[in-house]
């Protein structure tokens, strides 16, 4: 071993040879860059399984799908199994360079091909694209789609999107993200579409109308045909937001109901892990009318390889995202599809839609449900009883089940519904839980009544109390405090 700047000689030292990658020539300063170098604050020093121990433990105060139930509306905060993790960490797919051409990657190619064919098969529609990394992205993406397509027919004036006002945030978002206006449509005593308003507004002016069916509500539209028809008579295109796909996977088809063009999130349906911003894929899928209009370049086969092709679709809309979108993402939503096969598929969705039948069954005796009528995968009840005659709210239920050790449920969406309580409990989830859960919402509409204040002040068990969420989010502290 040549000279080292440690001293082998000081007391304390064994005199042990150091390995060679440990042998440091200078002092550690001196090959930092100045402005670099902490000046207060000094790392805490503690030995690895002090280390190892506290952030275990830091892990462990995150709720997550693996240790609680989740039931969060409109997530689809499924079970996610880990072959698929394992599948993703395939080295050939993660081993490639974003920049190797399409003869070295054919792999990834094909399994991108397949799964076009896949949710094509799945959803109805005639191609797909993978570019967009989340459900708005793919919103946007297909605005983006008609605004070309209306271009394209000569009726570029048509500035116009139509959303109902149970609708998700990000819809009237993209839109104006879009450059369109939005009008809003009301919904009816039954959540449906209002649909006589939306006759008076369905004109020569409406680029298209975006739907989610099942909508927020958990409900699937009594007058799905009724309302495709009226916008295709207004020349409009009718957009599937397909976030909510985990209630009719195998049983309808958007694209046989009339949509024409649709985003799935494959975080939600398809199991991926998601929370916390991703990562995410939001593949945007469109019958024959649109389909020219996807982004490029697109998979293709060329005799029997897979090409990246660009010049077969001059009427493309362009790129949208680097390179092929989130790959890993994709691949644990294709081995999911791979694994469960038709009737896997058809099987989450009909156990999607029985869990929240039997949990909203059980629940509508102790809270307010507002559309009393057979729910998809999610149901929405309200907490108005609890406010009205305790003062109790939404967000104080919500918090009141976290000492139970559940997560909350979507709260105070949709927005059409008063202390709105979303819940999903998807189809992973045993008897045993949902009936956990049923029993500790009865508990606390009990509570109420004996001891409303244990509610009012809850998250008792957590180790922080009721936080400013929004503030918390967007300007979390995260600075190391010595105790
Ligand atoms: C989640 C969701 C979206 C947005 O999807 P992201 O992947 O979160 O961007 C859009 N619409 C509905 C109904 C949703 O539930």
């Amino acid at each position: 071993m040549s000279e080292s700047i440690f001293d082998l000689s000081s007391p304390g030292n064994s005199g042990v040879a150091l390995p060679d990658c440990m042998e440091l020539k200078e002092p550690i300063d001196d090959l930092l860059p100045k402005e670099m170098i902490r000046k207060e604050l000094p790392l805490p020093e503690v030995s690895e399984l002090d280390a190892v121990r506290h952030f275990t433990k830091l892990s462990q105060k995150n709720f997550s799908v693996d240790t609680h139930f989740y039931p969060l509306g409109s997530c689809t905060m499924k079970y996610n199994p880990k072959a698929n993790e394992e599948i993703a960490k395939l080295s050939g797919f993660t081993d490639i360079h974003p920049f190797q051409n399409a003869d070295e990657i054919q792999g990834t190619l094909e399994m991108l091909y397949n799964m076009e064919a896949y949710l094509c098969e799945i959803f109805g529609f005639n191609a797909f694209t993978f570019q967009p990394a989340a459900g708005a992205h793919g919103e946007l993406t297909a605005l983006f789609m008609i605004r070309a397509f209306h271009k394209d027919r000569g009726q570029p004036s048509r500035n116009i999107v139509i959303v109902p006002d149970s609708s998700h945030g990000t819809n009237p978002a993209s839109a104006s993200m879009c450059g369109y206006k939005t009008t809003v449509i009301k919904s009816n005593k039954r959540g449906n579409i209002d649909i006589d308003s939306l006759i008076k507004c369905a004109d020569d002016s409406i680029a298209a109308l975006m739907l989610t069916n099942p909508n927020t509500l958990g409900l699937f539209d009594e007058h799905i045909l009724d309302i495709v028809e009226v916008i295709h008579k207004a020349g409009g295109i009718v957009y599937y937001d397909g976030a909510n796909a985990n209630a009719n996977l195998g049983v309808c088809r958007p694209a046989d109901i009339g949509f024409d063009i649709a985003h799935f999130n494959l975080h939600k349906t398809f199991s991926t892990p998601h929370g916390g911003g991703g990562p995410g894929a939001g593949p945007v899928g469109a019958n024959k009318k649109l389909e020219p209009f996807l982004p490029v370049p697109r998979v293709v086969k060329d005799g029997g390889k897979f090409i990246l092709s660009e010049n077969l679709f001059p009427k493309s809309i362009g790129r949208v995202h680097e390179f092929n979108g989130n790959i890993n993402v994709i691949l644990k939503a294709y081995a999911y599809i791979k694994s469960l096969g038709a009737s896997g598929l058809k099987q989450v969705s009909e156990k999607a839609v029985k869990n929240a039948n039997y949990m909203m069954g059980k629940l509508k005796d102790y809270y307010y449900l507002p559309y009393d009528r057979t729910c998809q995968h999610e149901f929405v009840i309200s907490a108005i009883w609890q406010k009205e005659k305790y003062g109790i709210k939404a967000l104080d239920i919500a918090k009141r089940l976290i000492d139970y050790g559940f997560h909350p449920p979507t709260i105070y969406f949709p927005l059409i519904v008063e202390e709105a309580l979303m819940i999903e409990p998807t189809e992973t989830e045993s008897i045993k839980t949902l009936d956990q859960f049923i029993s500790a919402m009865i508990s606390i509409a009990k509570e109420c009544e004996t001891n409303p204040e244990i509610i009012k002040s809850a998250p008792h068990n957590t180790p922080v109390r009721r936080l400013d969420e929004a503030k918390a989010a967007r300007d979390p502290d995260l600075k190391y405090v010595k105790p």
